[in-house]
């Protein structure tokens, strides 16, 4: 397979590299703002979950901050991951897992009391093609992400997560509804329709009179039974759904050939951040190896 095969395959891949993103997936916060208009000039504090390798803190940055992302220095984006992510300006890292009470502590701590406007997480677990599992762990990394925002985001606030769109959908769609006005389930152009992959647009925070969020008491047990998994008559709700990005756009499914304008040739594009601590780097200084021992 040549090096051209994926940007055949993936026009949203291929337009990353072109557009300097460092992951395809840039396209499908662009697309879910098209839509719910959430990166606008209020957004000062942002957290950015399960950012690794950055794409979304790109997005993040072009927009609040300005194209280079020096102009408007006011808006502090905090950017959080288990893996370590090249340096982006005017982005904090913290290395940590969302899951983990000490992460959630120090993203709370970064604040000092100054509320988040937004809060975004496009977490996703290895998969395991076990679908129940994959669709559990999702649904445990949203719960933790919903956790954390329950300490930083500010009344009015809009939380945003990914989803695996499974049969718990309609109970974390009641979860989410409990703490924000409107809850939306969004498919961007650019997620492809294979991929049970959706995000939940949440608007509006509006916690519960008297809620006091915990980290004794995280939302994160397990205790799902028959009832709350299976609502009946009005406790059963219908999830909204929406298909968002520009319709007559590019179809994430489909392959595409690599000229797309007359005229105008084909250029190859490296990735535009390399991974930098990947787990096949002893493989590749093997390798280099043994070609230099070939050589001499
Ligand atoms: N939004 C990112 C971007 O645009 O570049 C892509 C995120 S990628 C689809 C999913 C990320 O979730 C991975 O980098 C992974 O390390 C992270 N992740 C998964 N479980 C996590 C956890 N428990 N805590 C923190 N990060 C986690």
């Amino acid at each position: 397979m040549g090096r051209t095969s994926k940007d055949k395959r993936d026009i949203y891949y291929r337009l990353a590299k072109e557009g300097g993103w460092r992951a395809r997936s840039a396209f499908k916060l662009l697309h879910l703002d098209e839509e719910f208009k959430f990166l606008n000039s209020d957004v000062q504090r942002v957290v950015d979950l399960c950012a690794a390798p950055g794409s979304w803190s790109q997005v993040l940055t072009r927009k609040l901050r300005g194209p280079t992302g020096q102009e408007n220095e006011n808006v502090k984006i905090v950017a959080v991951d288990l893996q370590a992510m090249a340096p982006l300006p005017g982005v904090t890292q913290i290395q940590g897992d969302i899951t983990k009470t000490s992460t959630a502590e120090s993203i709370v701590e970064h604040f000092k009391g100054e509320p988040a406007d937004l809060v975004v997480c496009d977490g996703a677990p290895d998969v395991t093609g076990l679908h129940d599992i994959d669709e559990y762990i999702q649904a445990q990394l949203l719960l933790a992400a919903l956790n954390i925002t329950t300490h930083v985001l500010k009344k009015g606030g809009t939380f945003i997560a990914k989803i695996f769109r499974g049969k718990d959908v309609s109970l974390l769609f009641a979860q989410l509804k409990i703490f924000f006005k409107e809850v939306t389930c969004a498919k961007p152009i650019s997620s492809r329709n294979s991929s049970i992959e959706a995000f939940m647009v949440c608007q509006n925070y509006s916690p519960p009179d008297g809620f006091v969020p915990t980290m004794a008491n995280p939302l994160l047990n397990c205790d799902y039974d028959a009832y709350t998994n299976q609502p009946e008559g009005p406790n059963r709700v219908i999830v909204p759904f929406i298909a968002c990005g520009d319709l007559s756009g590019f179809d994430s499914d489909k392959t595409y050939p690599l000229q797309l304008e007359d005229g105008k040739e084909y250029v190859y594009h490296r990735p535009t951040q390399e991974p930098i601590d990947p787990p096949y780097k002893e493989a590749c200084r093997l390798k280099a190896e043994n070609m230099l021992a070939k050589e001499s």
